[in-house]
């Protein structure tokens, strides 16, 4: 599904990522942990396009498909989702409507028709049945007065609604509390599919009791320096990152 070939990528001429190789199939859960400021935010901006981060070396290849040359927005019509895309309040905008423009702006983009009502209202139900949903949370206006939970709740709520190849869920929040870390593992592992595949970046290793990883890497200064199955998260709840910072120089 994703293929990352030694990607170098600078930030206002500073190079933060040094060398990533990724490999991940469809079906598969990669965790990204690592400590603060080793570039973990870089490389999911780098992915979906984010046009302030030069990618200066390297592949990035969907599906056979290389796009590093694309804008975000055509990166996300192939499938491309980062979460906190659109974090903004936007007062009178329930989330239903906004859903609505989110869909539609996409299936635009690829030339389609907007998606006739009825089968939109039909599939907003299903998504909202599937992540347990409430109605009253669809009719209040965008992230206003939202909570820590409920910016997650909408958030994954948009995942499930844009049915995304790749999702990429970066958990830059450390105030989650365990209620929003549950329903983003919760919407995850009911919107994982063999055709579908999840980078989560955290430096919680408690989000990963809830979402089972396939494979863990740990990035460090700009580079993926160890990789492993979920064992290794709990040995770096354990032992914390100094011990791979001292493998790594080796
Ligand atoms: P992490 O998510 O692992 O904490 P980041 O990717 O946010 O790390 O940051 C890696 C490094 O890149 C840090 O030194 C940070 O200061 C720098 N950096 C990230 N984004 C920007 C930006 N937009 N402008 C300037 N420096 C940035
Ligand atoms: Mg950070
Ligand atoms: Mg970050």
């Amino acid at each position: 599904m994703l293929k990352i070939k030694n990607l170098h990528a600078s930030v206002d001429g500073k190079e933060i990522l040094k060398g990533i190789n990724l490999d991940i199939k469809a079906g598969e859960i990669h965790a990204i942990m690592g400590p603060n400021g080793s570039g973990k935010s870089t490389l999911a901006s780098v992915i979906s396009g984010k046009e302030e981060y030069e990618m200066t070396e390297g592949e990035i290849i969907l599906h056979d498909e290389e796009i590093s040359e694309m804008e975000a927005d055509e990166r996300a019509h192939k499938g491309v989702f980062l979460s906190f895309q659109y974090p903004v309040e936007i007062p009178g905008v329930s989330v239903t409507n906004f859903m609505k423009t989110a869909i539609n702006e996409s299936r635009k983009a690829r030339g389609l028709e907007d998606m006739p009502a009825k089968d939109m209202l039909k599939l907003i139900r299903e998504k909202s049945e599937l992540l347990e949903i409430d109605r009253k949370f669809l009719s209040r206006s965008l992230n206003e007065g939202f909570s820590g939970g409920e910016k997650k709740r909408n958030e994954i709520f948009q995942m499930a609604m844009l049915e995304p190849k790749l999702a990429i869920l970066d958990e830059t929040d450390s105030g989650l509390d365990i209620d929003a870390l549950k329903i983003v593992a919760n919407g995850v592992n009911k919107l994982r599919s063999k055709d579908n595949a999840v980078i989560v970046i955290t430096h919680y290793q408690r989000l990963l009791d809830y979402i089972v990883p396939d494979y863990v890497h740990v990035l460090l200064n700009g580079k993926i320096v160890k990789s492993g199955t979920k064992e290794l998260a709990y040995e770096l709840e354990e032992k914390g990152y100094d011990w791979i910072k001292k493998e790594a120089v080796h």
